[in-house]
């Protein structure tokens, strides 16, 4: 079994955090955010420092599966004083016991995706690609496969978007990179094959930056726990 599920599961953990999801992705040949794990302000500051500002900061939980709404992520962290701030503030606002707090390269980019895997109980393992961010739901713009499927049906996935052209040159940034997302929505399908005891997958956002590389800059991999099947 994967080491990163195995210890989840030795654990009770309901999911893999953040940081070891991404893990998992990368492992895959995903491309994910530059990030480090660290346990105090003093690892932060010397963390950012490495990556370069601005940064991202967020709580990191196996049990701290909507960021956000808790008041744990904490975007264009812009130099220290502002990150020791932000470090405080999401510290006081999780009261969890967290993995440790997660510095991550801020990712430019307007254009969002999501890809997401979830077990259907007639046909398996489902690769769900849609567009990300807040019009997610407005617009419901999404394409559906079952894994296992090769990067020509991926690549047919992405046609099926209605708001394909986001894919193409848009607003001064370049096309993005098809051949790169197409490995992904094979690879996620192919984690799921592999691991049983993964139930779903949420890879929210995806970025498209300006030069058209794909980031997965947020990534939840949910467990089959005994009571949850
Ligand atoms: P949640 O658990 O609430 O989904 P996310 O990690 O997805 O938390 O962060 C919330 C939002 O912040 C994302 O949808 C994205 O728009 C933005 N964001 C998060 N991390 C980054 C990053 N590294 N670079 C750029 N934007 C980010
Ligand atoms: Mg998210």
């Amino acid at each position: 079994m994967n080491p990163l599920i195995k210890s989840a599961l030795g654990k009770n953990d309901p999911a893999l955090s953040e940081y070891k999801s991404k893990q998992m992705l990368k492992a895959y040949g995903i491309p994910v955010t530059r990030e480090t794990l660290v346990q105090s302000p003093g690892e932060a500051a010397a963390a950012a420092q490495a990556l370069g500002y601005p940064v991202v900061v967020k709580a990191c939980s196996p049990r701290l599966m909507h960021k956000s709404e808790a008041g744990a992520v904490a975007v264009g962290i812009q130099d220290e004083a502002a990150l020791l701030q932000a470090y405080d503030r999401i510290l006081a606002a999780v009261d969890q016991p967290l993995e440790g707090m997660l510095i991550q390269e801020m990712v430019k980019g307007s254009r969002e995706l999501v890809v997401g895997l979830t077990r259907d109980a007639q046909f398996g393992p489902c690769v769900m690609l849609g567009l990300g961010g807040v019009l997610t739901e407005v617009l419901n713009d999404t394409a559906f496969r079952v894994a296992p499927f090769d990067e020509n049906e991926a690549l047919d996935m992405m046609a099926e978007l209605r708001s394909k052209k986001m894919l193409d040159h848009f607003r001064g940034q370049a096309p993005a990179d098809r051949q790169t997302l197409a490995q992904a929505l094979v690879a996620v399908g192919r984690m799921a094959l592999e691991n049983e005891a993964i139930a779903e997958i949420d890879i929210n956002p995806l970025i498209i930056d300006p030069q058209g590389r794909l980031i997965a800059v947020d990534a939840l991999i949910v467990l089959r726990t005994p009571d949850r099947k």
